[in-house]
Formats: structure tokens, C-alpha cells, sequence
């Protein structure tokens, strides 16, 4: 249990058996300790004994302005006094009026239409069911194929694992997982591949293919593969001639992260559908919004109830969440965030020498340890993950891909001292 580690002994960390609690994607039996966090501020998770933390991975991505931001914390404590939680099915209430009025400010005029949920996972769903939901209600047909990419990642529920790649994450419920099509990840100097694989699926079967989903951009999870824009413009014209709708999974890259608000706007479209979810609300509470074309809202429109949009959580829009998310597009005014995202960027293209196989895009860096392929179980990362966390840096790397993340606020110091201990590592 890490005893090898001085530096952790002064950390007051948790005898996971006697907590009961069990943790997301951790393994128990690695018997690793478990940190308390008893605050947060800008880029530091603050322990229990008042260790400091730098985030270098937004808390799972979704941190964006910095922990505790005052601005949504205020906006957060009037809401909660006001009320907590509302049905939504006809109601509405002030937050979300301003979280879509907001919204919409910064979307193209194609997108009429946003619909709440309360995570990534869901908000993908929603836009997939959405999707297929448009060519039944509108031509009576069933396109229940979907397209996704190869290293792809859409969440952990049955929607998003049957779109996400085939990996160790899913393997024993494959059986169980509907048909998806792949197209290959279009690496630089490749890309007429995987736009030919593509053309070819719709050639054969596009009348069974009621949308492809895609994280614009970057292939998170997969291990930070990035691709360039003008393939989305190919992947997307292909679809709009074959009348499949294009769903943009910009859960992680939405707010910021690739240095635009939204991932897509590096290409020249607009896609059908985006998902959006992590930094919607800052990073401060759980919400998501699938926001569509009036075309696919359309065909929802009707006398009929059988043909009303049949989805929906408990928790949708809830008023506190929504008051965070209206407060963080506050925030967004003037894209102002963008600024330090480029000053983050500017930052890594110092170091970009440094390391071998290095790459940027806006807020992201990462690079492969031994210049291999991602492998998400390879040992390395935990043994990587301990070395950054015994010098106070949270950076959890995917398998072999390590990769810094940080919140926008990150100051350049925090950033130096994430970067001595990248240039420093040992070999592991
Ligand atoms: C994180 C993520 C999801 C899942 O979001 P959750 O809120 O964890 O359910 C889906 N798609 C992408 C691209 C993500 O990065």
C-alpha cells in the first residue's frame, strides 16, 4: 500500500475495506489508498490535512473555470433557497429559461431545440434515441444502425458502451450490446481511409443507419488521439447526402477544451445534434443538454402522443444545476475563457520538445510513454499515477497516454511544476 512512499505517509488517506464505499473504475484489490478532500480551490484538491493537490485532469474533465468558483457558487446557494427540485413536464422555471436563453447565444440558428438531461452518458442517449426516433415518427421507417468511430468513447450506460469502442470496459456484456458500424480513426495523412470506409457503409446499408456519433476532434478516453476538422466536413457532407443524422459527442471538448467554445466550430459545419455535458456548468454540478435541429424536433411535433419524445430522468433541469449552468455561461461571456486556454497552449508549445511524440490542442497535452499504442490496463500508468500524486499532482494517465488537463485558472507556477515532474520521470 504504497509504503514505499515517504511523502504519502503525511497524506491522512483511507483504509478503503472499512469504508464500504466502491469506487468508479478502481480497483479494491490494488489496495491504493483513497484521499479525502475536504476542500477545493482554482486548481488544488485540498486534504484532509491540508495537502494541496494540483487537478491536472479537471477532476475527470470536467472542471473548467477552476473548483469553487464564486460566481456559480453564489448563483448556486440563491437557487437552493428558492427551490431544489421542480418536475419538468409542464413546468418550467427561471434557470433553465436563462440556461437556454443563454445557450442559445452561442449556437448556430439550426439549433432550435435543447433538450436537459443530468450527465454525458444520458445526454448521448437522448441524442442517439433522438436520432432514430426522427425517421420513425417522420417516415415510419427503423434506422436503428449507428456509426461510430474506432478508440471511440460515449459513456458507460448500453447506448454509450455499444457506440464506444470494443475494450476491456466492455467486453462482458458484448452480447448484449446493439449493431454499430466502425469507421476507422482517421490518423494524420490517413484521413481518405477512414472517409472511403465510411462512404462505403452508407453506400451498402444507409437506409438502415439512423446516425453516426463522433467525438469531434479528440478521442478522449481512447488515449487523447486528436484528427483534423476538415474530416468532420467529409464525414458530415457524406451524411447530409445520405440522409443519416450526424451526432457530435462534445461532452469532454465542449467549453473550452480544444481552444474553441465548441470542438466543432474548427471545421465548416454544424452538425445535426451535440451533446453536451462535463463543463456545461463549469464542473460544478452534474447536467447535460442534447440540443437538435428544428428538423428532428419537427417530427416530434404532433397531435399524437405516441409521437411525443419519450425520455426523460427524474432529476431533468433541475433548478440548482440549472442555476450553475446559467452562471457559468455568465462566464462564457465574450468566450473570455478562451484566453486562458490559449496562455495554457502557448505554455505546452514551450515544452513540446521535450518529449517524444508530444501533442497539443487547446487545454489538452499528451504524449505515450514508451511511443507505443494506448493500452488502458498497461501498468505503467499506475505506477505513474503514484509518482505524480507522492509530489501532490493529480494526473491519471490512460494506460501508457499521459495527458495534462487542467482547469482554465491554472496558474503558469502550478503548470511548471507539473512539467518538472513530466521531464523528470523515471523510468517506470
Ligand atoms: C465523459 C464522457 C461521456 C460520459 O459522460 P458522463 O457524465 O460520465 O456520463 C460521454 N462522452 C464523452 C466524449 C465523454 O468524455
Amino acid at each position: 500500500m504504497y509504503t514505499n512512499i515517504k511523502v504519502l505517509k503525511v497524506f491522512n488517506f483511507m483504509d478503503d475495506d472499512s469504508l464500504k464505499i466502491w469506487h468508479p473504475f478502481w480497483q479494491h484489490g490494488l489496495k491504493e489508498p483513497i484521499f479525502e478532500i475536504k476542500e477545493t480551490k482554482d486548481e488544488f484538491l485540498i486534504t484532509k490535512d491540508g495537502n494541496k493537490i494540483i487537478d491536472g485532469i479537471s477532476s475527470w474533465w470536467v472542471n473548467t473555470l477552476g473548483h469553487n468558483n464564486p460566481y456559480i457558487v453564489q448563483a448556486v446557494k440563491s437557487e437552493l433557497e428558492l427551490m431544489q427540485q421542480v418536475i419538468f413536464a409542464g413546468f418550467v422555471h427561471k434557470p433553465a429559461i436563462d440556461t437556454a436563453k443563454k445557450l442559445k447565444k452561442f449556437l448556430h440558428d439550426k439549433f432550435s431545440r435543447i433538450f436537459f438531461s443530468d450527465s454525458g452518458s444520458i445526454c448521448v442517449e437522448v441524442a442517439l434515441k433522438m436520432a432514430v426516433g426522427y425517421y420513425f415518427n417522420k417516415f415510419n421507417k427503423i434506422k436503428s444502425k449507428i456509426v461510430a468511430m474506432e478508440h471511440s468513447y460515449h459513456g458507460d450506460t448500453f447506448g454509450g458502451m455499444s457506440s464506444g469502442a470494443e475494450s476491456v470496459f466492455n467486453l462482458p456484456y458484448k452480447k448484449m450490446l446493439f449493431e454499430v458500424l466502425r469507421i476507422p480513426y482517421p490518423k494524420e495523412g490517413y484521413e481518405e481511409i477512414t472517409i472511403k470506409a465510411y462512404e462505403n457503409i452508407l453506400k451498402k446499408e444507409a437506409d438502415n443507419i439512423g446516425a453516426i456519433v463522433l467525438e469531434p476532434l479528440v478521442l478522449g478516453s481512447g488515449g487523447m488521439m486528436f484528427y483534423k476538422p476538415f474530416v468532420l466536413d467529409e464525414l458530415y457532407n457524406l451524411s447530409k447526402k445520405y440522409d443519416v443524422m450526424f451526432i457530435l459527442d462534445e461532452v469532454m471538448t465542449g467549453f473550452g477544451r480544444t481552444g474553441t467554445m465548441f470542438a466543432f466550430e474548427q471545421s465548416n459545419i454544424t452538425p445535426d445534434i451535440i451533446c453536451l455535458s462535463k463543463g456545461l456548468t463549469g464542473g460544478t454540478l452534474p447536467v447535460a443538454a442534447t440540443v437538435c435541429t428544428e428538423e428532428i424536433y419537427s417530427a416530434y411535433l404532433d397531435k399524437d402522443k405516441s409521437k411525443m419524445f419519450f425520455h426523460s430522468s427524474s432529476y431533468t433541469a433541475n433548478p440548482v444545476c440549472m442555476a450553475a449552468a446559467s452562471a457559468n455561461l455568465d462566464l462564457w461571456k465574450d468566450k473570455k475563457p478562451l484566453d486562458d486556454v490559449k496562455r495554457i497552449n502557448d505554455y505546452y508549445k514551450t515544452k513540446l520538445d521535450k518529449f517524444k511524440n508530444a501533442r497539443i490542442l487547446g487545454d489538452i497535452f499528451a504524449f505515450e510513454i514508451d511511443g507505443n499504442q494506448n493500452s488502458y490496463t498497461a501498468s505503467v500508468g499506475s505506477k505513474m499515477y503514484e509518482y505524480f500524486l507522492k509530489n501532490n499532482v493529480l494526473l491519471r494517465p490512460l494506460g501508457n497516454t499521459v495527458y495534462v488537463m487542467p482547469p482554465y485558472c491554472i496558474k503558469n507556477e502550478s503548470l511548471d511544476k507539473i512539467f518538472n515532474l513530466l521531464e523528470n520521470m523515471p523510468a517506470f
